[in-house]
């Protein structure tokens, strides 16, 4: 059994772009540099039984396929040498502002990119027959064995919901499943992930080790108790009632 280094921050994106909740190409360009600069080694899933091998090991995942990835984020990853995968609901392929078929294999073939099933129709698996569930993942699978020549390992649910019946029927098609923050760092057929969002704060907080956290913690709440510290002398010094 895969087992999974259980500090490494996997870390989930959707569209690279303008739209509300997502990350600009502005904001993830400084986040891939500044995972970069700070010398982390980024890994394919299937790698996350040597990540003990690196220091500071991170995943940069992408859900849903958005045509951006290929347009916007390719040419980051591309320029900083960024390893990552998408999961694609691949009933989109070709629709409007999703890849196409094309372009999945051009990612493929950077060696820089994997696309990944994440479902046919984008289902939430705790919500459907298991018999869909299968045909779903079964369907999604052959499909991108088809365009990539390459047979899927590893499934992102979608909404990353799943529970014990849906994660049985994945463990027979793959060996990694992610969920989402409803996720575990144990379980590699439900594996935790960070969503990013474009704070950058938020975003080093979730690529930080545990004893960085710690000190993003205290350190905000030094900085408050200096604040509040100056607010207290501020009203006491404007403070002119009788001694
Ligand atoms: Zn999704």
């Amino acid at each position: 059994m895969l087992q999974a280094e259980t500090t490494l921050p996997i870390l989930m994106y959707h569209s690279i772009s303008d739209m509300p909740r997502q990350v600009t190409a502005q904001n993830f360009e400084s986040q891939i540099v500044y995972l970069v600069d700070n010398g982390f080694t980024f890994l394919f899933p299937e790698e996350i039984g040597h990540s003990y091998r690196y220091e500071r090991p991170v995943i940069i995942t992408f859900d849903d396929g958005f045509r951006d990835n290929h347009d916007v984020a390719f040419p980051i990853l591309r320029e900083h040498n960024v390893k990552a995968t998408i999961f694609m609901i691949t009933y989109r392929i070709g629709d409007e502002d999703f890849l196409t078929a094309e372009q999945i294999r051009s990612l493929e073939a950077s060696g820089l990119v994997r696309v990944e099933p994440h479902s046919h129709f984008h289902s939430i698996f705790t919500g459907i027959e298991l018999e869909e569930v299968e045909w779903q993942i079964e369907t999604s699978n052959a499909i991108l064995q088809e365009i990539t020549g390459r047979v899927p390992r590893v499934f992102a649910y979608p909404f990353g919901e799943f529970n014990d019946d849906v994660k049985q029927i994945a463990a027979q098609h793959y060996d990694i499943a992610f969920a989402v923050d409803n996720g575990y760092k144990h379980d590699v057929m439900a594996l935790y992930r960070s969503s990013v969002f474009n704070s950058m704060l938020r975003f080093r907080i979730a690529v930080a080790p545990f004893g960085q956290v710690i000190s993003i913690i205290a350190l905000c709440m030094i900085l408050s108790t200096a604040s509040l510290v100056a607010i207290i002398v501020q009203v006491r010094k404007g403070y002119s009632g009788p001694d």
